[in-house]
C-alpha cells in the first residue's frame, strides 16, 4: 500500500495532494495542541489555519485522516506506519521532519511544489551572488515562465511599468469606489473552529472577527475569479495609496491562500494575463500584479533558505529598542498618529493591512524607533493571517528595517509625514501635523525621520541615495531643539 501523504497547514490544495503521484494517497494532517500553545499567533490566523484543514478533510473524506494531538511526532508515530511528506517551509519545520526521516517515520522528502521556481533552479540562479537585484530575478522569471513575453521580448517592450503604478488616492472620495472583493460566508466547520478556540487555554492575540479570506482551493478559485474580473485594473495604480475608509482598495487578498498553498502562483498569473490579453485590464495593472507573485513573492521565498540562519538575526542599523507595549499589544487607541493608529488597528482587528501600511506606516515607525528587528519580525509573524516564518526576513529585516546592511534594498525605506501626506488622506483629521518636526503637534514621522537621519547620518551620508537627506538636514536651525524633542517623544 502507498504510503500516506501528510501535508501542513500551508500545502493544502490539490497540486500538492491531489496530483497524479498522490491522487490515491491517503492525506494525513496534524493539529497539534502543543505548536499552537508554542507561539501566540492572531486569533484569525488560527482561525484561518484551522479551518483550511478540516475543511480540506471534510472535502477528501475517507482519504482523509485528520489527527489531533500534543506534538506531530506523536501524531506520526500513532498511525504506526511512515508517511511521506513535501518540503515544509521553514528551518525548523525542515529539520523535525528530517529527524523523523532519520528514526524511520518518514519515508520520502518530496520537492515543495506551491511555488513557481524550485530550489534547485533558484540555487542555480543564485550562484555565489552577494548581492541580489529583484528585477534581474524577476526578469529572469517572465522568461522562464514565458509570463508577459513575446518571443524573447517583453509583452509592449516593458519589463516595468511601476511608473504608472503610483497614484495618490483620488481627491474628494473617501473609498476608491471599486467592486467588492470576493467574500467568504461562514459555514459549520467555522463554527466549531470558533467554538474550540474560545475552549482552548490559550490568550490569542489581537480579535476576533468573521472570516475574511479563502481557506479552500475553490474558495481560492472564486477570490481570483473575481479580483481579476472587477479588480484588477484598478490594482497598479492604486497599489501604494492608502485610504482611511477602504481598508481592501484594489489588492487581491491572495496572500492567505497562497500562503496556505491553495492557489498556485502560476495560476494567478495566467489568470491575470488573460485579462490583459482579452482586453479586459491595463498592461500596467497586471505587470504590477504579476511582480507581486513571480517577482517578489518568489524572491522572498527563495532568499529566506538562501540567505542563511543568521540573516534573520542581523542588526546592521544597531536597533535595540524593545517593542513598545502599546505596539506589541496593538492598542491602537493609545495612538495619537491617525496613520498608525489605523495601521494598528487593522493589524488587531483583521491581521491584515495592505502592503503601504507595513512598510511606510509600521514599519517607518519602528525604522525611524530603532525597534529591534528580531522582536519586530516574531510580531509580524504573530500578527498578520498571511505571516509565514519563511516570508518575514526579507521583507522585515532587509526591505523594511534594512538590518542586512543592503543586501536586499539600496536605502533604509524611512520617510516623513510629507510621504504620507501625498500617498494616504489620514493627515487631515489629524492631530498631528506632517509639515511641522517641532511643537506639540509635530508629526512623529516628520520629527522622526530627522531624528533617524542624525542617528544614522554617517552611513546615509555615505550612500548616494540618501546623502541629500543628511545635507538637508545639516541646514536645519533647529535640529538641536528636534534631536532634543524626539529623545523624549511619549506621544505618538
Ligand atoms: P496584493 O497587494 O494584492 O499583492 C499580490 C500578491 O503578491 C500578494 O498576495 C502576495 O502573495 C504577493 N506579494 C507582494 N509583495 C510581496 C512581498 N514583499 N513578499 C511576499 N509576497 C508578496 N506578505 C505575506 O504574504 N505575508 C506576510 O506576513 C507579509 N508581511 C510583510 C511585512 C512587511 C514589513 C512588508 C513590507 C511586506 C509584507 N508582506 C507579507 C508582503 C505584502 O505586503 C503582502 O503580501 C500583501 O500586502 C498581502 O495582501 P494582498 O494579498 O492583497 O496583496
Amino acid at each position: 500500500m502507498a504510503a500516506p501523504l501528510w501535508i501542513f497547514a500551508d500545502q493544502l490544495g490539490p497540486h500538492v495532494h491531489s496530483t497524479p503521484e498522490h491522487v490515491d494517497r491517503e492525506v494525513v494532517m496534524v493539529e497539534s495542541a502543543g505548536a499552537l500553545r508554542r507561539r501566540p499567533a492572531h486569533r484569525q490566523k488560527v482561525h484561518l489555519l484551522l479551518s483550511g484543514m478540516r475543511h480540506l478533510a471534510a472535502e477528501l473524506g475517507d482519504r482523509a485522516t485528520y489527527i489531533k494531538a500534543e506534538t506531530y511526532r506523536e501524531a506520526i508515530e500513532s498511525l504506526g506506519r511512515p508517511v511521506i511528506v513535501h518540503e515544509p517551509t521553514s528551518r525548523a519545520a525542515e529539520a523535525l521532519v528530517r529527524r523523523m526521516q532519520d528514526d524511520g517515520l518518514v519515508e520520502k522528502i518530496l520537492p515543495i511544489p506551491t511555488f513557481a521556481l524550485s530550489r534547485a533552479d533558484f540555487a542555480d540562479w543564485a550562484g555565489n551572488k552577494k548581492k541580489f537585484i529583484m528585477e534581474n530575478f524577476y526578469r529572469d522569471q517572465r522568461r522562464r515562465f514565458d509570463i508577459l513575453m513575446e518571443g524573447e521580448l517583453p509583452t509592449a517592450g516593458a519589463w516595468n511599468l511601476d511608473v504608472e503604478n503610483r497614484e495618490k488616492p483620488p481627491k474628494g472620495q473617501r473609498t476608491l469606489d471599486v467592486p467588492a472583493p470576493w467574500w467568504p460566508t461562514e459555514d459549520e466547520i467555522d463554527d466549531t473552529v470558533r467554538t474550540d478556540l474560545d475552549a482552548m487555554d490559550i490568550e490569542w492575540l489581537g480579535e476576533d472577527g468573521p472570516r475574511l479570506f479563502a481557506v479552500t482551493a475553490d474558495e481560492a478559485q472564486q477570490a481570483l475569479t473575481t479580483f481579476v474580473a472587477d479588480r484588477l485594473d484598478t490594482f497598479g495604480p492604486y497599489e501604494d495609496a492608502v485610504m482611511a475608509d477602504d481598508w481592501t482598495m484594489s489588492h487581491s487578498l491572495l496572500s492567505v491562500p497562497l500562503n496556505m498553498g491553495l492557489l498556485h502562483p502560476l495560476d494567478a498569473v495566467h489568470a491575470a494575463e488573460q485579462a490583459y490579453r482579452d482586453g479586459n485590464a491595463p498592461l500596467a495593472s497586471v505587470e504590477g500584479f504579476v511582480r507581486q507573485i513571480i517577482g517578489w513573492r518568489e524572491y522572498v521565498w527563495h532568499l529566506y533558505w538562501h540567505l542563511g540562519e543568521d540573516y534573520a538575526n542581523r542588526n546592521e542599523m544597531g536597533a535595540h529598542t524593545p517593542l513598545p507595549s502599546w505596539f506589541a499589544d496593538l492598542d491602537a487607541d493609545a495612538v495619537t498618529a491617525a496613520c498608525l493608529s489605523d495601521a494598528l488597528r487593522g493589524v488587531r482587528d483583521r491581521g491584515w493591512v495592505h502592503h503601504i501600511p507595513r512598510l511606510m506606516i509600521l514599519g517607518n515607525h519602528a525604522l525611524q524607533q530603532g525597534y529591534d528587528p528580531r522582536e519586530l519580525t516574531d510580531w509580524y509573524t504573530a500578527n498578520f493571517v498571511d505571516g509565514f516564518t519563511w516570508v518575514m526576513p526579507v521583507n522585515v529585516v532587509g526591505m523594511s528595517q534594512h538590518a542586512d546592511g543592503g543586501v536586499i534594498a539600496s536605502k533604509p525605506y524611512s520617510s516623513g509625514g510629507a510621504y504620507i501626506d501625498k500617498m494616504t488622506n489620514h493627515c487631515k483629521g489629524c492631530a498631528f501635523d506632517p509639515k511641522k518636526r517641532l511643537g506639540d503637534d509635530a508629526c512623529p514621522f516628520t520629527a522622526g525621520y530627522w531624528a533617524f537621519t542624525h542617528r544614522h547620518r554617517e552611513r546615509l551620508g555615505g550612500n548616494p541615495r540618501t546623502s541629500r537627506a543628511v545635507s538637508s538636514m545639516n541646514r536645519l536651525k533647529d535640529l538641536d531643539a528636534v534631536l532634543e524633542q524626539e529623545r523624549h517623544r511619549e506621544s505618538f
